[in-house]
């Protein structure tokens, strides 16, 4: 599969990305305390639908052996990190932080985005923390241009957890844990394609060359605390292994020789 796109195919994206951003707006404005989980889901759901796309992760199977992912909005509170189910019975609580995350398929084309919102009043620590991690997905975004190579987006999302990081725990090292074990990616034709964009500057993650056309979905998932994670029971639920509380925030972009162009923008307050 052609790891670019052509114009024509960036303007469906256009449109399906604004669809995907207004189906996360309807979402994120039930995240109160005491709404449930599923309402959120089905808002979201209502929300692209009448404008004529569909959820891309609703169905989705990492392998044709494992359960398919059971909503349209992977919905991650507190300790989850990323592909909780949005079909759960849950209660928000006061002081929550919520990951939705979200994708959809549109006249054949696929767009994925995340933010995480509070629940209320959240501590200090989780909104420096949500903070962060939207800031790190920008320095991604001004990395991500035609002449850079995905190690440069890599870097410089390290580089602005790194800064947050030594202010969070008072100048020491490692305030934040950023994930590994999941990364961005190119996106369009597929849910997940090529290339794989890591938070963190490692060798062993091709270093492609972006190039005009490239759509790439640029997601930092971080932690209070370590970077190890694990999947929970459910056998999608990513969680930290040391319980402490993760961001995820995302943005898919097209890098073009007339710019980098943020094709979902994230909804107005978030
Ligand atoms: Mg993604």
């Amino acid at each position: 599969m052609a790891l670019t796109k052509t114009p024509q195919e960036i303007e469906i994206m256009r449109r399906g990305g604004a669809i995907l951003s207004r189906a996360l707006a309807a979402a994120a404005a039930l995240a109160r305390p005491g709404a449930i989980i599923r309402d959120l889901d089905a808002a979201a759901e209502a929300s692209m639908r009448a404008e004529g796309a569909a959820p891309a992760f609703k169905g989705y199977q990492t392998a044709p052996s494992d359960p398919p992912f059971p909503s349209t909005v992977c919905i991650s509170v507190n300790q989850e990190v990323v592909h909780g189910l949005g079909n759960r019975g849950l209660a928000l609580r006061e002081g929550d932080i919520v990951g939705l995350d979200i994708g959809c398929w549109y006249q054949g084309l696929c767009t994925d985005m995340a933010i995480t919102v509070p629940v209320g009043k959240v501590s200090a620590e989780d909104r420096a923390l949500m903070d962060a991690t939207r800031a790190a997905t920008l320095a991604g975004v001004a990395a991500a241009k035609v002449g850079n190579a995905i190690r440069d987006i890599s870097a410089a999302v390290e580089g602005s957890i790194s800064a947050a990081s030594g202010s969070a725990s008072g100048g020491k090292p490692h305030g934040y844990g950023i994930v590994r074990a999941l990364v961005g990616h190119g996106v369009g034709h597929k849910v997940h394609e090529a290339p794989q964009v890591p938070n963190y500057v490692s060798p062993l993650y091709r270093n492609v060359k972006i190039t005009d056309g490239m759509c790439l979905a640029i997601e930092p998932m971080v932690t209070r605390g370590g970077w190890q994670v694990k999947t929970a029971p459910d056998e999608w639920t990513v969680v930290t292994v040391d319980g402490s509380r993760a961001a995820h925030f995302e943005l898919t972009v097209a890098c073009t020789e007339q710019g980098t162009e943020i094709l979902t923008p994230w909804p107005v307050g978030y």
